[in-house]
């Protein structure tokens, strides 16, 4: 689509964000700490072959951790009891193990830290300079540290995210629940704001919701499914809205 054919985002009332893969490249950050703690423990429990690249795309990419670390345990026949998510990260169930590889994440946040996406941050301050409201709509746990890791938490009116969303039972995408609940916490209408998006499922989720922009950006999972799940604009980077 051309540039010009790009709606204004600043005729909104309110822009309602995802964060992994929207505002910051969190991907790397999971993909690191994935390979961090599976490499510690294939060492120290003499598992083979090795953890690989492609395990993580194989096992983990899009998976609830447990189910990850429970489906790539069985590709190398390994078992462990499942545990529960309580368990301490020291626990060698799979609910310990994946308690572990959010340490892992945390402690790699820390220790590299992150930076959003600069598309995006032109897009937040132009949003910013209109005085239009912003939020983040996010099903990660961690969506608070990344934020804050990526200096850009105070920017935001309302962070709805997956501690939230846990607390108050709400469906989580492909399900309307999130952005909805996120819209009301605003105080904005669904169909005067937009929702933009980089996940089929979370595209699905804000055009089930009623937004009345929803824009996919296409950082890999297709222009053409983007659309087909909902999306009325896709784009490759928020930059192009910035310009
Ligand atoms: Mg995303």
């Amino acid at each position: 689509m051309a540039d010009d054919a790009l709606p204004d985002l600043t005729a909104y009332d309110a822009v309602l964000f995802d964060l992994d893969g929207v505002l910051t490249p969190t991907a790397e950050v999971h993909m690191h700490a994935w390979q961090t703690m599976f490499e510690e423990l294939f060492a120290a429990w003499d598992i083979t072959p090795p953890y690989a690249e492609r395990d993580y795309f194989d096992h983990l990419d899009g998976k609830k951790r447990y189910d990850g670390v429970a489906s790539l345990l069985r590709s190398r026949d390994v078992e462990v009891p499942w545990g529960h998510p309580s368990d301490p990260v020291t626990a060698d169930t799979v609910c310990g193990i994946g308690n572990r590889k959010n340490a892992v994440f945390e402690r790699v946040l820390r220790a590299d830290g992150i930076s959003a996406y600069p598309g995006s941050l032109r897009l937040l301050d132009a949003l910013a300079a209109a005085g239009t409201t912003v939020a983040v709509v996010s099903s990660s746990k961690n969506a608070e540290e990344v934020l804050a890791a990526a200096g850009i938490r105070d920017r935001f009116a309302v962070v709805m995210d997956g501690v939230i969303a846990e607390r108050d039972h709400l469906a989580s995408k492909p399900a309307p629940d999130v952005f909805l609940e996120a819209a009301r916490m605003l105080g904005v209408e669904p169909a005067r704001s937009v929702a933009v998006e980089d996940a089929i499922s979370g595209v699905q989720s804000a055009a089930a919701g009623g937004f009345g922009l929803v824009v996919g950006v296409d950082r890999g999972a297709g222009e053409e499914d983007l659309v087909e799940a909902g999306a009325h604009v896709v784009v490759k980077d928020l930059e192009e809205f910035a310009r």
